[in-house]
């Protein structure tokens, strides 16, 4: 097993404070984390360093969906549909216990509707040039009330492919393989300042866990973090005998809401994208044994680290469930999270802004990179080092080759169901439901060995942490052992997502 623990990250944060890198991330979401992963494949010295944990921002709070963004066709984005296919299909195929295929349907009892869809999504596979995951089919009321029994009428509908991922643990299982490629990564260790006179040379950085100051040297640093981007490109400005300006980094953050169903309340087994009130779509996905829907797109200008969800968020969602799941109410929701797109751009609604990514390499020594999306992060990653290698090439670093990232698995070696089929014998063997070899397989990856020989050592392990919830003692273990989890949110909220669940877990003292 690699381990991602307590201890490395002390050991990281030691060798930060001593060592010169090629290369300082600041931000630990998913881009910061591919960025980490691709330069150091390619041989770079890399530093990480996140505030909070890894995924607390954005890439902890999205739709979970890696996908190519169907609805963008309208707005005629055929480039970055077409990028956001192809990752797709790569994320498919670097990560297939992670990145998984999800039936998703969209309703019309009409013929024009229907039509209109199917053509767009001829478009949409066309686009996915050979890496598609699945054929669109027209689906008969019969086989829309199969997949969607708590369906409150008949309707017929049409229905295609996206992939679906856990955010948080696709991060985190990036910034692992960073890791393993050498990388120095901590969570829990804020940039405060920029460190250099003309050029930026490093960043002075606060461990949150103690209070304890250090700084961190390297000849380029890259700022990967989402909606706080334009605060840190600010740093740059702020720096004692700076001599240069800030970057101007403008972005208008957006809101997006997402609400969980108890069990029961939205009986589907299949993703929806169902129409709100204003026109727009909102996705109804199956998560476990839970529904999640959303999401919301307003504009924001509130506390970055802590987005509210509000009643009028709850009620715009609702407006778009309760039309297909007749009876449901606020009190069927059992959890729910806001997240902010780093959108580009200012003055349009937020929803017409585009989701691309832009790069700012001012001032020297310091990248700025900003939106984009969760499918997209791997390309996003190979454009920013692309660039780092270029400035790099001046300071001896010229005989870099091109991004690896491609080809590197992220954390499962092979076939995922060969995974579950050997997990299966052990779990089977150990007295567990043979349901946990397919969990511990898409949670963990190739660790799902780890987990059994945890198990087989203490059997306690095997048992829910939290009666009535899915969740193993085990996962708890993992999550500080192999995660890097710190404290009892970054267990709950990310490691385990128990709080998607239920919003009132808390784990008891002894867990
Ligand atoms: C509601 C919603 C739904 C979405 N759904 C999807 C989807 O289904 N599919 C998809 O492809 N995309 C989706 N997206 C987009 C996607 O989630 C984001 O583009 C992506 O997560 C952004 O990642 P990031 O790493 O750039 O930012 P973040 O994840 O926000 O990471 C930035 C990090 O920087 C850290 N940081 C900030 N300041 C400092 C500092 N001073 N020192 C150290 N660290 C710092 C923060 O704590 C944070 O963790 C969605 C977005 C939203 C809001």
């Amino acid at each position: 097993m690699l381990t991602f623990s307590a201890q490395t990250r002390a050991a990281s944060l030691a060798r930060m404070a001593e060592d010169a890198f090629d290369v300082l991330v600041i931000g630990g979401g998913i881009t910061g984390a591919g960025i980490a992963l691709d330069a150091a494949a390619r041989g770079l010295s890399v530093a990480l360093v996140e505030k909070d944990d890894f995924a607390a921002g954005t890439s902890g709070r999205s739709s979970r969906l890696v996908h190519g963004g169907l609805r963008y066709l309208e707005h005629g984005e055929l480039g970055l549909v077409r990028e956001s296919l192809r990752e797709r299909g790569t994320l498919y195929r670097l990560a297939p216990h992670l990145v998984r295929p999800v039936p998703m349907y969209m309703l019309a009892d009409d013929l024009r509707h229907r039509a209109t869809y199917r053509a767009g999504l001829t478009v949409y596979e066309a686009l996915a040039a050979g890496r598609n995951i699945g054929y669109h089919q027209a689906a008969s009321a019969d086989q829309v009330a199969a997949a969607i029994p708590g369906l409150g009428g008949r309707t017929r509908g049409v229905r295609y492919f996206e992939c679906q991922t856990d955010d948080a643990r696709l991060t985190i299982e990036v910034a692992r393989t960073a890791h393993a490629y050498g990388a120095q990564l901590a969570n829990h260790a804020r940039v405060t300042a920029l460190l250099g006179a003309g050029r930026v040379t490093g960043a002075a950085v606060t461990d949150e866990l103690t209070g304890e100051r250090f700084e961190v040297r390297a000849t380029v640093v890259v700022n990967a973090t989402g909606v706080w981007a334009a605060e840190v490109a600010a740093l740059a400005g702020r720096a004692a005998g700076a001599g240069r300006a800030g970057t101007e980094v403008s972005l208008s953050p957006s809101k997006g809401v997402h609400l969980v169903f108890a069990p029961g309340a939205v009986r589907t087994t299949a993703a929806m994208v169902a129409p709100a009130a204003d026109g727009r779509f909102v996705f109804i996905v199956p998560w476990e044994d839970r529904v999640y829907a959303g999401t919301t797109d307003t504009p924001y200008d509130g506390d970055l680290s802590q987005p509210e969800v509000t009643d009028a968020d709850r009620d715009y969602i609702l407006s778009a469930v309760t039309p297909l799941f007749p009876g449901v109410t606020r009190r069927d929701v059992v959890a729910s999270w806001a997240g902010l797109r780093p959108l580009l751009g200012g003055g349009a609604k937020t929803a017409d802004l585009s989701r691309k990514h832009k790069i700012f390499d001012e001032p020297p020594g310091l990248f700025t990179i900003t939106g984009g999306k969760l499918t997209t992060y791997r390309a996003m990653a190979q454009d920013l080092v692309d660039r780092v290698a270029a400035d790099l090439g001046g300071a001896g670093a010229s005989g870099l080759g091109p991004s690896r990232t491609s080809d590197i698995p992220l954390g499962l070696h092979g076939s995922a169901v060969t995974a579950v089929e050997l997990a299966r014998d052990e779990v089977t063997r150990l007295g567990l439901p043979s349901r946990v070899a397919a969990r511990l397989v898409q949670r963990y990856g190739d660790d799902w060995r780890e987990a059994v020989r945890l198990i087989r050592a203490d059997p306690s392990l095997g048992e829910p942490a939290v009666a009535g919830l899915r969740v193993l003692g085990v996962e708890l273990a993992l999550a500080r052992s192999r995660e890097m989890a710190l404290t009892e949110e970054d267990v709950l909220v990310r490691r385990t997502r128990l709080t998607t669940r239920d919003a009132s877990v808390r784990l008891t003292p002894s867990a």
